[in-house]
């Protein structure tokens, strides 16, 4: 099966006119024409690089783009009627790959997605992960266990997409305390066995002796997908 490009774009001659080069270098698309779209599309299908236009019917399209950063490293390329300088460093900022302003030539929409695809991270994406009974959906921000929803408060959510992205490797306190409370909470490690243990309390069958969230004594912490009870 081709790889497939997410291309959420809201006027329909635009997609036609992707999508037909794209699929002119062997890709298939996803065609969104609004940010509910694009989630939908992400639930059917994970994408290996997205083309996300930022002015959407339905909001803007640096939200997309922040969320689909907390699970994905897949390419972003943003297009845009706006030339503002400051657009464009906010929607890098947001996580973006790559910029190109409308109206912009099809040679060159292909050649940047050429580039940005062989730039793509060879692990596996996806929106969707389960274990152990739970169910994350990473776009629409979902958590159920054994098909009951689960509430994560706003850190309690960060903290499992950070494990759930890096799963099976080990983390380290100061790691996990910088990429989910910022730079300056490196020594706040407190915190991080607190928020631990609410986790291991919302998704673990046993809290005490937990299946996934594992610890590393003296070192961190690694989030093992795979069931280790038999
Ligand atoms: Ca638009």
């Amino acid at each position: 099966m081709a790889d497939a490009i997410l291309l959420v774009e809201d006027e329909p001659q635009i997609r036609r006119f992707v999508g037909t080069a794209l699929a002119d270098d062997g890709f298939s698309t996803l065609e969104a024409g609004s940010l509910a779209e694009a989630v939908d599309a992400l639930d059917r299908q994970t994408p290996v690089l997205a083309v996300i236009d930022l002015g959407l019917p339905d909001g803007d399209g640096i939200g997309l783009i922040r969320q689909l950063r907390q699970w994905s490293r897949m390419p972003i390329l943003v297009l845009s009627a706006r030339d503002a300088e400051a657009e464009k460093v906010r929607a890098l900022d947001a996580g973006a790959d790559d910029y190109l302003t409308k109206p912009f030539g099809i040679a060159e929409l292909r050649a940047r997605v050429r580039a940005l695809a062989r730039r793509r991270p060879p692990v596996d994406e996806t929106a969707v992960v389960s274990f152990g009974g739970v169910r994350v959906d990473r776009v629409r921000r979902e958590v159920t266990r054994d098909g009951v929803p689960i509430h994560l408060t706003p850190i309690e959510y960060r903290l499992l997409c950070l494990f759930l992205a890096q799963a099976g490797r080990v983390l380290t306190h100061r790691h996990i305390l910088r990429e989910v409370w910022g730079p300056g909470n490196a020594e706040r490690g407190h915190y991080l066995r607190i928020y631990v243990g609410h986790l291991r309390q919302k998704l673990e069958a046993d809290p005490a002796r937990p299946n996934h969230l594992l610890t590393e004594i003296g070192v961190g912490y690694r989030f093992q997908i795979e069931d280790l009870a038999p």
